[in-house]
Order: structure tokens, then C-alpha cells, then sequence
């Protein structure tokens, strides 16, 4: 845990700040947990045997009506609604563009409210893609990532920072509001929006960064998302992904309770250490006898395995036999991830034949390995587009509409 905790990128100021503090201008409650907004109240002076009842209002306002003004909260007096209007906002982040696919993928480019006065506001982005029966949302973690997997782009960028806990439940906010998922709000007509009451029923934590890196913060977000009086995500519903850091998966377990999927794209020690240089730390076989323990494993309930597809590098026969047999005892879904290129990437993707080949020896091992139709493309074609910080996301983005994201977060036609 320590070794985690070290390496931790740099936390962005605290969403709420303390009572007294003035701030640039006033601050957003939407994403703050129950304890963030009971200060909040406090700040403005509602009485301590009466904040557990306020927060209850504001955490279904909020959460589960999806607010976007005080006015709305017809049950908060009117002078405690002017208070809290006069010292915070509903505001989400912006969205400064969103694209819609054809086959009804839509991606937001979100800019985070500013951290101070050198800080133009964190850029990323969110993917939703879109089934018959589910939505799912991929949410990132962090403001790039320290680990510097060499097949993957946000490694490579330099700025990095933590996501706070309300910036990523806010990805979820933002979600919900554009694809109408609030009672009463109508859903848009532009686009594929799944046949379910949910329209956004999945979150996957695949987006940038490493979860674990930024351990109490994801934990809290998924704490705010499962929270069966506001956003009401199952936690079954929430797949986190990790590169490995091995002493943070127990706790993940205990702590968060989400499904699991853990980035293992190689099957010897020496591969994966030049592919995901954390595997220096805490290789293969440390990796996997985390996920034997981790809680709760059944075949309803399986870790998912993913393993991206580099040609003439990890796509071997013997690297899949492998793969299946390292595997065994471990309820597992192996999900093949073709590598999506970027500039001056030195792998390719494996070629689509081999991608079957592979996938079929996974597949008479017993594991459901679709062949998955790629989503989206029309859209991330285009996203040369946007700006030019965002050029380093695209990556993330295509891959993860590719690939195919699905129920409990990674499978799109898998028996689950
Ligand atoms: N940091 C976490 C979660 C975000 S990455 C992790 O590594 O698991 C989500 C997934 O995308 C990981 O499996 C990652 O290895 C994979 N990925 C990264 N770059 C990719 C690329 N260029 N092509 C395909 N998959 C990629
Ligand atoms: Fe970070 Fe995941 Fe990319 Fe590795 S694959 S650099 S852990 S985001």
C-alpha cells in the first residue's frame, strides 16, 4: 500500500472548501459526498441536529432527481435555497464537445471546473456506449497516469494529476444529463439509447489513468455512484481496471466491492515487464494470487482478463494456451483488446486472423471470447477535430469503443 500511496499523483484542491475560506467563486455540490455536503451546510449555518435531514434532501435532489438549480427543491426552505445558491452551485463540468456515432456511441470531451489560478480546468474524456439492454460508461481516474505502459498513450503525457471524488462522479452527472437518464427527462432522439430504465446502467473505471493510484478518491466516487438513495449503481454494475497494483486489490475488494478487470496483456514475466513496467514490481504470479482471493469470485461473478492484441509480440498460439492455462481455477472472461496505434507507437495490432486464432483457443478453453463489432468509428475518425491536448486521448477513447465495452463493463454479446 505504501508503495501506492507513494507514487500518487498530486490530489487537486478539496471540493468543499472550509467554512469562512472565500473562494474564486462559488463551488459546485454535484459529485460531493454525504460528509461534503453536510459541511457544506454547515458552512451556511444550518443547525447540527438538522444537517442529517438536509443532506438527505440535497442527496435526493441532487442524485436522484438530478437538480440542476436550488429552485427545484421544493421541500428546502426558500431561505436556505438563496444561502446555498449565494455560496455554491449545481453546475456540472462543461462539455465542451460531444460527438454521436451512427451506431449511437457518444463521446464527451469534459473540461473540469478550474483549480486555481494557473489551472485552465483538466481535459478529458467519456465514452458511452450504448446496447439494446444497457448503457455503459467509461470513466477515467486520473488526468493522465504515471505508469508508462508502453503500448498506451495517456502514459506518455505529462501532465497528471488525481481526479477529485466529485470529478468523477460528475462524468457519471454529465452522462445522465445528456442522454435524459433523470425521471421525467426525456432522452435524446439523435441516437441509439438502450430499451431499459436505465439508460446509463454500467460504469467502467477504463478510461485514463490507474484507479488504484488514486485509491480513496475512486473509492468515495463509487461510494456516491452505488448509493441506493441517489445515482443507484449496483456495484456489480461498475468494473474497476488495474494494471496490477497488487497490495491495493484486497482492499479494492473489501473497500470498493466492484467486479474486477485487471490489464495482464502478456503471460511471462519478462514480456510484461517491458509492456506494463509495474510488473517489476509485483509480477505475474504475486498478480494472479491477488485475484484468487479476491472476494466474492463465482462464475456469476468473474475477473476479467484484458489482453491487448500486438502483433508478433504477445499474439502467439503458445502465448493463448498460456494464457488459458495461468488462468485456470481463477473464474475468469478473457477479453481481447485490439491495440489501437497511435504516432509514434512502435506495435501494430495483430492481424484480424491471428485475433480469431487466438480467440478461439481461449474460446475451447471455455471462456466466451466474442469476436466484437467495433463501435464508434464514424465518430473517432473524426475527433482530429478537437483540440489538440485532447489528440493525446483519442487513443484511449477508440480502444475502448472497439473493444467493445458490455455488460458488467467489458463483453458485448457475452452470456452474462
Ligand atoms: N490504468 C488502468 C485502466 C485504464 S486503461 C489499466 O491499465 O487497466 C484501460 C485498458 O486499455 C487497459 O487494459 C489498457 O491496457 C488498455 N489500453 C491502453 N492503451 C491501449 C491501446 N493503445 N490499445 C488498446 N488498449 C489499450
Ligand atoms: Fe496507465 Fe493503464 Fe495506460 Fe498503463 S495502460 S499507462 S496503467 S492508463
Amino acid at each position: 500500500m505504501t508503495d501506492a500511496l507513494a507514487a500518487r499523483a498530486p490530489a487537486a484542491s478539496p471540493s468543499i472548501p472550509p467554512a469562512g475560506v472565500e473562494t474564486a467563486g462559488p463551488v459546485s455540490l454535484v459529485g460531493v459526498t454525504r460528509q461534503g455536503l453536510a459541511e457544506a451546510l454547515r458552512g451556511v449555518g444550518v443547525p447540527e441536529r438538522e444537517v442529517r435531514m438536509r443532506v438527505g434532501q440535497l442527496w435526493h435532489w441532487i442524485y436522484h432527481r438530478g437538480a440542476a438549480s436550488f429552485d427545484d427543491m421544493t421541500n428546502v426552505g426558500k431561505g436556505l435555497r438563496a444561502e446555498l445558491a449565494r455560496r455554491f452551485t449545481l453546475d456540472r463540468p462543461q462539455v465542451v464537445s460531444e460527438q454521436v456515432s451512427r451506431d449511437g456511441t457518444r463521446k464527451w470531451l469534459i473540461r473540469m471546473a478550474s483549480t486555481g489560478p494557473h489551472d485552465r480546468g483538466a481535459e478529458i474524456e467519456a465514452v458511452y456506449i450504448p446496447e439494446a439492454d444497457r448503457g455503459t460508461l467509461c470513466v477515467s481516474s486520473q488526468v493522465g497516469c504515471t505508469l508508462n505502459c508502453s503500448f498506451c498513450h495517456t502514459g506518455t503525457q505529462k501532465l497528471v494529476r488525481n481526479l477529485t471524488t466529485a470529478e468523477i462522479v460528475a462524468q457519471l452527472m454529465v452522462a445522465r444529463d445528456r442522454v435524459g437518464d433523470w425521471p421525467g427527462a426525456s432522452r435524446p432522439t439523435d441516437g441509439l439509447i438502450p430499451d431499459a430504465e436505465r439508460a446509463v446502467s454500467n460504469v467502467v473505471l477504463m478510461g485514463m489513468g490507474e484507479p488504484l493510484y488514486n485509491f480513496e478518491n475512486v473509492r468515495d466516487a463509487m461510494e456516491v455512484v452505488s448509493d441506493g438513495e441517489g445515482l443507484s449503481l449496483s456495484r456489480r454494475r461498475i468494473t474497476l481496471s488495474t494494471s496490477g497494483v497488487v497490495p491495493m486489490i484486497p482492499r479494492a475488494g473489501e473497500e470498493i466491492g466492484s467486479m474486477l478487470a485487471i490489464s495482464l496483456h502478456a503471460v511471462r514475466d519478462d514480456l510484461r515487464n517491458e509492456l506494463v513496467p509495474l510488473n517489476k514490481k509485483y509480477p505475474i504470479a504475486e498478480l494472479l494470487e491477488a485475484c484468487r482471493s479476491y472476494p466474492g469470485l463465482s462464475n456469476a461473478r468473474r475477473i476479467t482478463f484484458e489482453y491487448v492484441m500486438l502483433k508478433g509480440v504477445n499474439d502467439s498460439l503458445a502465448d493463448a494456451r498460456e494464457l488459458v492455462r495461468l488462468l485456470k481455477g481463477i473464474p475468469a472472461k478473457i477479453n481481447l483488446i485490439p491495440f489501437n496505434p497511435w504516432p509514434g507507437t512502435r506495435y501494430e495490432c495483430s492481424d484480424w486472423e491471428r485475433i480469431e486464432s487466438f480467440s478461439e483457443v481461449v474460446f475451447r478453453a471455455g471462456y466466451a471470447s466474442p469476436v466484437r463489432t467495433p463501435r464508434g468509428r464514424d465518430i473517432l475518425a473524426a475527433c482530429g477535430q478537437l483540440k489538440s491536448e485532447t489528440e493525446k486521448l483519442r487513443a484511449r477513447a477508440r480502444m475502448m469503443a472497439e473493444s467493445g465495452i458490455g455488460p458488467e463493463g467489458l463483453f458485448l454479446g457475452s452470456e452474462a
